[in-house]
């Protein structure tokens, strides 16, 4: 796979969409689906699928988007999806995290830089003190042939995601009895919405101008040196 230019993403999606203008939803969810958009072009990772049955009869039938039932050449049920989901979930995964880490420090000038070592629990840190975990992957991807695929349960919509970041703030609470952890993603499910427990301090929905002011007032709030 290629290197990707995540930094450049942001900041030239960013500088496209947002700029210097009033923080909207539109903006903002414009801005994060660009940056999925423009990491999944460089990277290559479509979803794609083939026909085995025609590879049987030396044709190469292949297309960008999710399998079809059946396939249309040979109406073989022999059809199935190439795998590049693990790429593709690494890539878009990078770039929300990079675009949220250029959004918190571009317009809100907050110290958010990638979490340093081996730590996994969480992919920004805003001092040591505050730690936020990214799950963001997009609903719907422009393929090379100008086809559009949707995408199955984007961000915390999917279960395995929401698992993920519960046993990685867990994980984290162990070793920081009193920092917060904040997660923040592009797709929030209503069950979600306002969710707190003893590990996880907040969920926000970035492409939400509101979630993101209070994302960012609870972020100033924890910084060390505030007063309480
Ligand atoms: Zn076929």
């Amino acid at each position: 796979m290629p290197n990707i230019r995540y930094n450049d993403i942001a900041a030239a999606n960013y500088s496209r969409f947002i700029g210097r203008t009033l923080l909207t939803n539109d903006r903002l969810r414009h801005y994060f689906d660009a940056c999925f958009q423009s990491a999944i072009d460089e990277a290559g990772c479509y979803p794609v699928w083939a026909c085995v049955g025609c590879i049987g009869n030396g044709k190469a039938t292949a297309a960008f988007g999710n399998a079809p039932r059946r396939c249309p050449i040979c109406e073989s049920p022999k059809v199935f999806e190439v795998a590049t989901f693990q790429s593709r979930a690494s890539v878009v995964g990078n770039a929300f995290e990079r675009a949220v880490r250029h959004l918190l420090t571009a317009r809100f000038e907050l110290p958010a830089t990638p979490t340093p070592g081996n730590t996994h629990t969480h992919d920004i840190e805003v001092t040591s003190a505050i730690a936020i975990e990214t799950k963001g992957s997009p609903r719907r991807l422009l393929n090379p042939d100008q086809s559009i695929t949707t995408l199955q349960r984007p961000g915390l919509e999917r279960s395995d995601t929401w698992k993920k970041a519960q046993a990685n703030a867990a994980n984290y609470r162990r070793n920081n009895r009193r920092n917060p952890f904040f997660i923040v993603s592009n797709a929030v499910p209503p069950d979600l919405v306002g969710y707190r427990s003893d590990d996880i301090t907040g969920i926000f929905n970035i492409t939400q101008a509101g979630r993101v002011n209070a994302l960012v007032n609870e972020v100033n709030a924890a910084l060390p040196g505030q007063p309480n």
